[in-house]
């Protein structure tokens, strides 16, 4: 029996509580920093665009030489030549003159508009405008777009694809971000075994270093896989819980932390350093005997084995943690509203999470179909599953109809 279970809400307070460190920063080339979060604001180094340059095919001009052009009376200009593209222009356009130019090319010294190629007619070394321009006329000025030292992203800015554009364009080759936050996973019992290798009786396959890792990598961080270790060698179990501890930022376990003879995990925890187990027993279905500790200044969360409840309770508790490290402000949970399909029942004085399949009923509502059916120990629950409703701890149930908001696992489908 545990002594004392803490409501869901203070273990929740609890974890937002503990100061963690920053997990720092590294360089990354700008072709893998889209997924990143910036560590530092970027101010840009250049205007953009650097120069003036025409938005327009067509003919640089003084505006005012093209005052009063019109369709049957065009203004007419001497052709000097064409300006090029990508290069610094050497010429300087004077007075009733004009040069061609093409969409991007630098607007030369003495020009301050472009005549667009479809409002003029050339003629051997003449050109005939037939629409007057006013003064920076398709010309974008130069660091009108950016301006140099303007500060373009701040601090912890999420980069995709279109922000990685606006890097490329200030020169950027290499942009500083936040490190993945490390996490090392280790799964705990005498009886889990390796996908892989042979399944001996009595043994099961090894579910929660993968669906763990799996949801690490979604919460941005980086999944370090340190094994299996046996429940009934406390020596190895120490061994590599101190190992994980000593190369990640924040270590998780599955199995062991039961009230169980075998249940080692949290009295080991304990016996690492101050302050040890600050979290052990939670008012929650699934996932009451979770613990949480702090040892050497890193967050352990030590989940039950049973693979729902452990995915379930990471989600809960442990992604948020995983989001603040990697500076995921955008961490957001998606939610969408839909009636239960049967009444669903809490378990006693426990805020009780009950996973969840979508469908569209013929009212063109989303329903909510209980997929637990009081199986946490079967992984094809949390596979069919796009989310999770919350049932409060003070209800004995929720009935049939009730529109719940689930929240939504990061890829579920379905969902508009
Ligand atoms: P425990 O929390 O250690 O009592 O484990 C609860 C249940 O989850 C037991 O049936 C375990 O066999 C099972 N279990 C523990 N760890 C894993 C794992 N890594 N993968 C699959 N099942 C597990
Ligand atoms: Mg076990």
């Amino acid at each position: 029996m545990f002594k004392k279970l803490i409501s869901f809400d203070e273990a929740k307070q609890i974890i937002d509580e503990l100061q963690l460190e920053s997990v720092g920063s590294e360089v990354v080339p700008l072709g893998s920093a889209s997924g990143r979060v910036l560590s530092s604001d970027v101010e840009s180094p250049v205007d953009v665009p650097p120069f003036d340059r025409a938005t327009v095919d067509g003919f640089t001009v003084r505006a005012a030489d093209t005052y009063g052009a019109e369709e049957h009376d065009p203004v007419v200009l001497m052709l000097k030549g064409a300006v090029e593209i990508g290069e610094q222009p050497r010429c300087s356009v004077g007075k009733d003159e004009t040069w061609r130019i093409a969409t991007g090319a630098p607007i030369p010294d003495g020009a301050d508009a472009v005549v667009m190629v479809e409002n003029t007619t050339e003629k051997k070394s003449e050109v005939q405008v037939y629409r007057a321009v006013v003064k920076g006329e398709n010309v974008m000025k130069a660091g009108s777009d950016i301006k140099k030292e303007q500060v373009v992203f701040g601090d912890r800015t999420l980069l995709n694809s279109r922000r990685v554009g606006v890097l490329a364009a200030l020169g950027f080759a290499m942009i500083p971000v936040l490190k993945h936050p490390r996490i090392g996973l280790i799964s705990t019992g005498a009886e889990i075994v390796k996908p892989g290798e042979r399944l001996p009786p009595g043994k099961i396959y090894d579910i929660n270093a993968y669906t763990l890792a799996s949801a690490i990598t979604e919460s941005g961080g980086e999944a370090v896989d340190f094994g299996i270790v046996r429940d009934d060698d406390i020596e190895a179990l120490k061994k590599v819980l101190q190992e994980a501890l000593t190369a990640t930022d924040v270590v998780v376990t599955s199995g062991g932390v039961s009230v169980g003879p075998k249940d080692v995990v949290p009295k080991i925890l304990d016996s690492l350093g101050k302050p040890g187990v600050i979290i052990h027993g939670v008012a929650v279905k699934p996932g009451k005997p979770l613990a949480v500790a702090v040892v050497q200044g890193k967050p352990v969360f030590a989940l039950p084995g049973n693979p729902t409840s452990s995915l379930l309770i990471f989600h809960l508790l442990v992604r948020p943690v995983l989001l603040w490290l990697a500076g995921r402000k955008s961490g957001k949970l998606r939610v969408t509203n839909a009636k239960l399909s049967r009444r669903v029942f809490s378990a006693k004085g426990r805020r009780t999470y009950v996973t969840v399949s979508l469908s569209k009923g013929k009212d063109g509502e989303w329903a909510a179909l209980p997929v637990a059916s009081g199986q946490s120990g079967a992984i094809t629950t949390m596979a069919m599953a796009e989310g999770y409703v919350e049932l409060p701890e003070n209800a004995p149930f929720t009935e049939e109809g009730q529109l719940m908001r689930v929240v939504l696992f990061e890829d579920a489908e379905r969902v508009d």
